[in-house]
């Protein structure tokens, strides 16, 4: 990446004066191209005297050269000042009021300015409860978390500001907090998750400061809201790069306290006789699941709570049962549930993500079923959360090497199932009514 430095002008005062680059012609090209929208934001706001710039994740996407998932904005212009410039401009959020700017499907979130909030400390703790005072580009700089993640690109004079020496972490590809590791961690430990993910997704080394701090603030994800936490861990899983994820979580003990079932679980195969075997299996699940991302796929929630827990399931309750409903199976549904349990009451794990993921292990046995009398493989195809578990299985059998030609087979009924008519499908469910009937008759 070619771009040159203007100015050294950064200092450690109270209002930081950044350093200054200047983007080069192709990462401005880019930004016109897939930014199109924020652009007319900015341009908006700086033609009405306000400063504005993108910022945060795009910014850092466009240096590396990635496609930015979305286009931030922030500017110096109040909440209403922004709003009233734009015809489908809204004011969203009570805690802290952002602009949302419509075109057709795309938002362009625009926030304005803010500084680092004075911490609160109930019982002497230092957790971020409070993030709504307004502030200087400066100050709205350092607030953030990650030094990538603060620098300000102005696309029309094409100037990179850099407050908190992000381009040298960029360039570095380094991860590192703003301010002091510890103190950052403290303030929203949910950061120590944002590293893991950052780190794995861009390939990027944590500072070792910072690693050090995320093992020492991990034990205090435990006080951040739950449903951010999940957001989180839905996210890794997600990725495409799961398994990394899953080992720096292990390994700077931030699992314990996110998911303390799936901890001891490892824990316990780690120390069993067959260790190298199990402990396998569930790093295997998530190698497959970052395979089945990366060709395209993109797995329910339902099927990424199912694989955290298929193999403390597993062990409890054999998933492989020829069984269409009874005992085997309650058992599956009971162990699904009891290790749920805690991470639904805990993390808010929606009840219906639940007793879905719980649903998709009870039908793996079904795929393997084979002659059995009563059982209706193209009605299995028609049946809800079908291809979910079809998905579950596919990165099952993706984990063990084996099953995927049984998978292709049911990738072949579904297309069958899909073109029968509706009298088909009636014919079928009457056939399969018959044989209950019968069969219920003999017994007698
Ligand atoms: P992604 O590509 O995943 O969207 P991102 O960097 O844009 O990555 P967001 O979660 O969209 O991440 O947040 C946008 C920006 O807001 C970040 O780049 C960062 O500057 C700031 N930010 C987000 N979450 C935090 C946090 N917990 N603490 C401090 N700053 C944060
Ligand atoms: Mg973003």
């Amino acid at each position: 990446m070619s771009r040159e430095k203007r100015n050294d002008r950064r200092s450690r005062s109270e209002a930081p004066t950044p350093v200054i680059y200047e983007a080069d012609e192709s990462l401005l090209a880019e930004a016109r191209a897939r930014g199109q929208n924020a652009l007319r934001v900015i341009s908006r706001l700086q033609r009405s005297g306000h400063e504005a710039y993108l910022v945060g994740g795009c910014v850092r996407d466009l240096l590396i050269g990635r496609a930015p998932k979305d286009f931030d904005v922030a500017t110096s212009a109040r909440p209403r000042q922004a709003k009233r410039l734009f015809r489908t401009g809204r004011i969203i959020g009570r805690r802290f009021r952002l602009v949302h700017v419509r075109y057709g499907d795309e938002i362009i979130e625009t926030a304005t300015f803010r500084r680092a909030p004075q911490e609160t400390r109930p019982g002497g703790e230092l957790l971020i409860t409070e993030d709504n005072e307004y502030g200087t580009a400066a100050e709205d700089a350092v607030r953030r978390d990650f030094t990538v993640n603060g620098l300000f690109l102005d696309p029309f004079n094409g100037e990179i500001l850099d407050f908190v020496g992000g381009m040298e972490d960029l360039d570095d590809r380094v991860l590192r907090t703003i301010g002091d590791p510890e103190t950052r961690l403290l303030e929203d430990p949910v950061r120590i998750l944002r590293a893991i993910k950052f780190s794995t997704r861009l390939d990027f080394r944590i500072d070792d400061e910072t690693w050090v701090a995320m093992g020492r603030c991990a034990a205090d994800l435990d006080r951040s809201a739950p449903p951010r936490i999940l957001e989180e861990i839905l996210r890794l899983l997600r990725s495409g790069t799961a398994m990394g994820a899953f080992k720096q979580l292990r390994s700077c003990t931030a699992l314990e306290p996110i998911f303390p079932a799936l901890h001891t679980h490892l824990e316990r195969i780690k120390s069993s006789p067959d260790s190298e075997a199990k402990l396998h299996t569930f790093w295997r699940l998530l190698e497959a699941l970052d395979a089945d991302v990366q060709s395209g796929e993109r797995p329910s929630n339902a099927v990424l709570v199912a694989l955290m827990i298929h193999d403390m399931v597993d062990a409890t309750a054999p998933l492989e049962t020829d069984e269409l409903q009874g005992a085997s199976i309650r058992a599956i549904a009971r162990a699904a549930d009891t290790t749920l349990e805690p991470f639904t009451r805990a993390a808010r794990l929606p009840r219906k993500d639940a007793s879905k993921a719980r649903r998709l292990l009870t039908l793996q046995g079904r795929f393997t079923l084979q002659g059995k009398q009563n059982f209706r493989p193209l009605l299995f195809c028609l049946m809800e959360d079908f291809e979910d578990a079809l998905a579950l299985f596919r990165i099952r059998s993706r984990a063990r090497g084996r099953g995927y030609d049984i998978y292709q087979g049911w990738v072949d009924r579904l297309l069958q199932a899909s073109e029968l008519s509706e009298e088909e499908v009636l014919a079928e469910r009457k056939r399969g009514r018959r044989r209950k009937r019968r069969r219920r008759k003999r017994r007698k």
